[in-house]
């Protein structure tokens, strides 16, 4: 057996890892994973790590799915990669055709890119571009969410607004307006989600009020802020914007690159305010977490500012060389296969009721201020004073300490500050809800020690 410390050695010498500062792997090393199995992951010493996190949110029906596995195998053999332009396959027509007829009713045009940060860039320069074919060149700038996370290519981080990722970038990025965000963690005591929403959404109808000329575009992560610390809001906030953009002339592009494919409970998140964004951008669990793929669906009144003679030059001139992927469109194509065959959404609610009851003790604990659930989202918000919700000083690295003590547990759980969230491939157990828990409650007992 080669065991770990082989490959940490070589990995230390060689590897520069995402997010990370690599000093930390000096006193905690990386861990090389062996194989994957349903919810589990395993080293090369045997030990089994439980994926509560669904690998960074985009792992949906486990790791090595006989279903997903039998698509891939099935392809390999017939074509791995076409160039997509001038060519197509029958994997990218049919997961098109799916995803029209999934999304929202009115999106009917399918682009594919291949990250989530790629999507973002896709929509922001189509939305763009859409204004400028339509003679309307004074619209430039886009309207974002205070607490945004719209990925880390220079377009998609000048639209978020998570400072840890975006702060140090500030001088190489396009000016935004950055609008108070209907995060519902800072609602009064006795207010609803509803309430705070609503509430907070006359900010960003003023923003477009006052801006509408120049705004192509106000880009939101329906319902739930991942990246922002899993910050949750209301649907009738997506209500009020889609009725916004519209009496204003100003697009919604809806980045669904978390939240898509069941997390919120329904299948898309904008389906809970019953809206359809003039963009949708899906990646993440698009390919049940197998392969790198994305796709922006957009409306045929967008897509038909571009389709003229090429003189005119009005066409949408963007590409990446691995767009179209078809061994990813078949994964995509075999995930939405799941989706139909299993009853997932359906299943999912009794699995979300699951998930509130084994975290239902959270809400007593002195050091959480708040628990925190939308469908298949969990999140317990550990501070420093439960009645101020005075948060610990981020120098200390509490959630990190979670993150430690629940590995040496078997559980990985990847904090977020010292937010800890549950975000479990759908085909977790009661059992393994209760025990990420039960691991999550000790974890955050030690700590928040002196
Ligand atoms: C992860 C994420 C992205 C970026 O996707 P990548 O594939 O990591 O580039 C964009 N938007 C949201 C909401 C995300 O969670």
């Amino acid at each position: 057996m080669i065991g770990n410390q082989p490959l940490i050695e070589r990995d230390h010498k060689v590897l520069w890892h995402p997010c990370t500062q690599m000093k930390d792997h000096e006193t905690f090393p990386i861990i090389p994973i062996k194989q994957g199995q349903g919810v589990w992951l395993e080293d090369f010493e045997g030990n089994r790590y439980l994926d509560a996190i669904s690998s960074w949110w985009v792992n949906l029906f486990g790791h090595a799915n006989p279903i997903i596995n039998g698509a891939l195998k099935d392809q390999l053999d017939k074509l791995e990669h076409v160039i997509f332009a001038g060519f197509s396959h029958q994997a990218g027509i049919e997961l098109a055709e799916q995803l029209v007829a999934i999304t929202p009713e009115g999106l009917s045009r399918c682009f594919y890119a291949d990250n989530g940060s790629a999507a973002v860039e896709v929509a922001l320069k189509m939305s763009f571009h859409y204004w400028r074919n339509k003679g309307q060149t004074q619209k430039t700038r886009f309207i974002t969410l205070e607490n945004s996370y719209h990925g880390e290519t220079l377009g998609a981080l000048a639209v978020g607004n998570v400072a840890l990722y975006k702060e140090t970038y500030a001088p190489l990025l396009m000016d935004v307006i950055t609008v108070p965000g209907p995060d519902c963690y800072h609602r009064e005591a006795n207010e609803t989600w509803q309430d705070y929403s609503e509430r907070r959404f006359a900010l960003l109808e003023q923003s477009l009020q006052q801006h509408a000329d120049t705004v192509c575009a106000v880009i939101v992560e329906p319902l739930v802020q991942c990246a922002g610390n899993m910050r949750m809001y209301d649907a009738i906030y997506l209500k009020l914007l889609r009725a916004a953009c519209d009496k204003y002339g100003v697009h919604l592009i809806a980045d669904e690159i978390a939240v898509g494919f069941g997390r919120t409970g329904t299948l898309f998140a904008c389906e809970q305010a019953a809206i359809c964004p003039d963009f949708i951008c899906l990646s993440k669990g698009l390919t049940g977490g197998y392969l790198p793929l994305s796709a922006v669906l957009t409306t045929d009144t967008i897509y038909q500012a571009f389709y003229d003679d090429y003189q005119k030059l009005t066409a949408f001139l963007h590409s990446h060389s691995y767009t179209g992927n078809v061994l990813a469109c078949r994964a995509a194509l075999a995930t939405l296969t799941i989706f139909q065959q299993q009853a997932i959404i359906e299943n999912n609610k009794q699995l979300a009721k699951i998930m509130a009851k084994a975290a239902q003790r959270f809400n007593d604990h002195p050091h959480v201020a708040e628990v925190r659930q939308t469908g298949m989202i969990l999140a317990i918000e550990m501070v420093k004073n439960k009645h101020t919700k005075e948060p610990y000083p981020w120098q200390e690295r509490r959630g990190f300490k979670v993150y430690q003590y629940a590995l040496s547990q078997g559980i990985l759980l990847r904090p977020l500050g010292n937010v800890i969230y549950f975000m479990p491939p759908y085909v977790i157990t009661e059992a393994q809800l209760f025990h990420i828990a039960d691991v999550a409650w000790q974890a955050i007992n030690r700590a928040v020690q002196d």
